[in-house]
């Protein structure tokens, strides 16, 4: 990726798992330093490491970690001291953390940690040691239960695109809601928010997008407090399912109707042709996006430049290149 000079008002405040970051705390005082979230994301990002078996006193160098069940419930313990129990802890320290917590658009948590892992940790008979199912590390999982629409992602599933695609507008999402909603928010600004995002949403999921869209046309009597409630939560639930190309499909076409009285008929066919080879596969996103941006550029529609469908983060993070 182009170096970026991105502005620092710009910059989104984001939680990582102080390992990522290259700090040297895990157990045996090495790093699991990913260039990925320093390199590129770090031209965007601001980064706020945090290690929860350091903030507790754990140490370096120190016994490894695991999840066990007891008693029906998931538990920290110590890989070979199994009364080491800092489940607890591990608890208290993320509800500690909660102030700074609060601040943050997205967190970048180390996958397969039994306390920062986000899924697929795998947790273990006490009797027999050997694995029962997976869950979420218990910093993780705390931390989930606390900032529900908080983005999350690990580390690892940021090498899948559509999955890192997926995580990257939400944390630009999330921020713009942060930045209308510190502006105070009203029926009108709600309004044209959705609006801005309508077809980011319909690329998501068209039945739920619609059903938002017609539940905020029909909410003027209800207060705003609790309209922004029920509409951020189903916002940020539609924006958290995975894209298809179908609906990207669906949303392009429609795009291109609203140039239906603006190209020649090579332009048309052109813009016709590039989304039918994005549909079989063979172009990725990028194209017709670019190609549509280049057409509302020189036919400029009122609604194109509020959405946030054609930009929906920065171009230099080539998101949309590999989808
Ligand atoms: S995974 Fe979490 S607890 Fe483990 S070293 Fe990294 S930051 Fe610390």
């Amino acid at each position: 990726m182009p170096e970026v000079n991105y502005p620092d008002k710009e910059r989104i405040l984001i939680g990582t798992s102080s390992c990522l970051m290259g700090e040297e705390v895990r157990f045996d005082k090495s790093h699991k330093h990913h260039s990925y979230t320093t390199k590129t994301l770090g031209q965007f990002f601001t980064f706020r490491p945090f290690c929860p078996e350091m903030a507790i006193g754990l140490g370096t160098p120190r016994e490894t970690l695991r999840l066990v069940e007891q008693d029906g419930d998931i538990h920290c313990v110590g890989n070979k001291t199994e009364g080491h129990d800092v489940t607890i802890a591990l608890k208290d320290i993320a509800n500690e953390q909660s102030s700074w917590h609060e601040e943050l658009c997205g967190y970048i948590l180390k996958k397969g940690s039994p306390s920062c892992g986000m899924e697929r940790v795998k947790v273990y008979s006490a009797e027999t040691r050997m694995p029962l199912y997976s869950d979420s590390g218990i910093y993780a999982a705390q931390l989930m239960k606390n900032f529900p629409l908080m983005p999350i992602e690990e580390e690892g599933r940021l090498g899948d695109p559509i999955l890192r695609e997926n995580f990257i507008q939400r944390v630009f999402a999330y921020r713009h809601w942060r930045d209308i909603e510190s502006e105070g928010l009203s029926m009108r600004v709600l309004t044209e928010f959705h609006s801005a995002y309508k077809y980011v949403l319909l690329s998501h999921d068209q039945d739920r997008t619609r059903a938002l869209g017609h539940r905020l046309a029909h909410a003027s009597k209800e207060p705003i407090e609790e309209v922004a409630e029920w509409y951020l939560n189903e916002w940020m639930g539609i924006l958290k399912l995975r894209a298809t190309r179908k609906n990207h499909v669906n949303v392009l076409q429609h795009l291109q109707g609203f140039l239906k009285n603006d190209l020649d008929k090579e332009d048309k066919a052109e813009l016709t042709e590039t989304i039918s080879q994005y549909r079989q596969g063979i172009l990725p996103l990028i194209v017709p996006i670019t190609l549509l941006r280049h057409h509302f550029r020189r036919h400029p529609k009122p609604f194109t430049s509020r959405s946030k469908y054609l930009e929906s983060h920065p171009a230099e993070l080539m998101l949309l290149n590999t989808i």
